[in-house]
């Protein structure tokens, strides 16, 4: 198939439907030429994907963004999926001197002090690396869930990503929560000791606290912003295009009436 052309990543997707998740991921190798790349954050989901792509030895990459300010219990789970299935997951770093300038300029958690610092904080730790992450990749695998908040509700199996010029491809798009924790549990798959302490979602940790009983998945995340900023930036539009010294806000302006929409 063509990774450029929009019609092929709905065929896929359609196709997609049809499988399990290890037919899923046979699927992708097999119809996407070129780099395929799975960026984990080392979450329950990201876990299930990279134990299914562990076990089947292909050809999908996987990564992760090490923005510095994980939890220790984020860094023991990398540390512990790496010994148990043989592996090397990647790690994209922060830029030092825009991580340096920002924490000079705003203080070590300067982030808490304005919507913009956080996205220019999140754009330099996590969105200009995604970008290096995905130079030349033509699709890009991750653990995404229509089910984990309303901005991610419309989540497709796969999707041509216009500005990116690749395939994005969410295996687990159609699953619930019990479905990962089914099968993280029968599977055996290590697992963020965080998640057991009510963390469903799992960030950096000055940015991720427990949720209460009832709470939605990521009422957790930058608890103090209003629910419809709350995006890290690396699911939207191509904001790492737009990660510039001194403007990386502007890369979480919404890009699209979709996400003008959701920004509402
Ligand atoms: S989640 Fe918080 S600490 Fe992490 S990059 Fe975003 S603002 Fe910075």
């Amino acid at each position: 198939m063509n990774p450029s052309d929009p019609q092929a990543a709905d065929a896929l997707a359609a196709a997609m439907q049809e499988r399990d998740l290890s037919g899923r991921l046979a699927l992708i190798e097999a119809e996407i030429p070129g780099r395929l790349v799975f960026t984990t954050s080392l979450g329950l989901e990201d876990q299930a994907l990279t134990h299914a792509l562990a076990l089947r030895k292909g050809r999908t990459e996987i990564v992760t963004l090490d923005t510095g300010r994980l939890f220790p219990e984020t860094y023991d789970v990398w540390a512990e999926t790496e010994a148990a299935y043989g592996i090397r997951i990647r790690a994209y770093a922060p830029e030092r001197a825009a991580e340096e300038d920002f924490v000079a300029r705003e203080g070590i958690n300067g982030f808490r002090h304005a919507v913009a610092a956080r996205q220019e904080c999140c754009g330099f730790r996590k969105v200009e690396p995604l970008g290096r992450a995905l130079a030349g990749a033509r699709g890009w695998l991750t653990g995404l869930r229509a089910g984990q908040s309303a901005n991610r509700a419309a989540t497709p199996l796969a999707s041509f990503d216009a500005e990116r010029g690749l395939i994005k491809l969410n295996p687990l798009a159609d699953w619930s929560r019990e479905d990962v924790e089914r099968f993280v549990r029968d599977n055996y798959v290590p697992y963020n000791a965080l998640h057991d302490r009510g963390f469903p979602s799992i960030g950096c940790a000055p940015c991720t606290r427990a949720v209460r009983v009832g709470e939605p998945e990521r009422a957790g995340r930058w608890w103090w912003e209003q629910e419809a900023k709350k995006e890290c930036g690396l699911h939207v539009g191509r904001p790492e295009a737009a990660v510039q010294p001194g403007r990386e806000a502007a890369a979480f302006e919404p890009q699209t009436a979709r996400e003008l929409e959701m920004a509402r």
